[in-house]
């Protein structure tokens, strides 16, 4: 069966089918349901920041990050506009996300400091971070 734009682009209808929680950010990945929020990840996309004119941003919903069955949670806000919502993890390539994972190397729950782009290596062990808004969010 395939899903209909409609749906896909509000996943709310979809995510109580989910299974697991890859299948639930798999849908998530997808939504439109915040027409401000969707207009203000999108338009920072194409504007960028100048120090990242080379990027191809995210400019999507963010999905939390970490192992699915972490008994410890870290939630943030919401995706920062050139971190977040540039590199499609979170807390990746902001200031926020150095201390952060930093600090959590020290822990031994990452298994390095930096985190700078999906695809960089960073695992995290026992833990998993998420925010209750997933798209960053205008005037932050
Ligand atoms: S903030 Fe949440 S509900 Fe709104 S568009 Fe982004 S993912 Fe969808």
């Amino acid at each position: 069966m395939t899903t209909s734009e409609p749906a896909r682009s509000y996943p709310g209808r979809r995510a109580p089918g989910a299974e697991t929680l890859a299948e639930l950010d798999e849908a998530l990945i997808d939504c439109r349901a915040c027409p401000r929020l969707v207009e203000w990840r999108e338009e920072t996309a194409r504007t960028k920041r100048r120090a990242y004119a080379d990027w191809d941003y995210w400019g999507r919903p963010v999905p939390g990050f970490g192992p699915p069955d972490a008994s410890v949670a870290i939630v943030g806000l919401a995706p920062a506009a050139h971190g977040g919502n540039r590199t499609g993890r979170m807390f990746t390539g902001d200031r926020a996300g150095d201390f952060l994972y930093s600090a959590l190397y020290d822990l031994g729950l990452a298994n390095r400091r930096a985190a700078t782009h999906r695809g960089d290596g960073l695992e995290l062990r026992g833990v998993r971070i998420t925010s209750p808004v997933h798209c960053a969010p205008p005037a932050n």
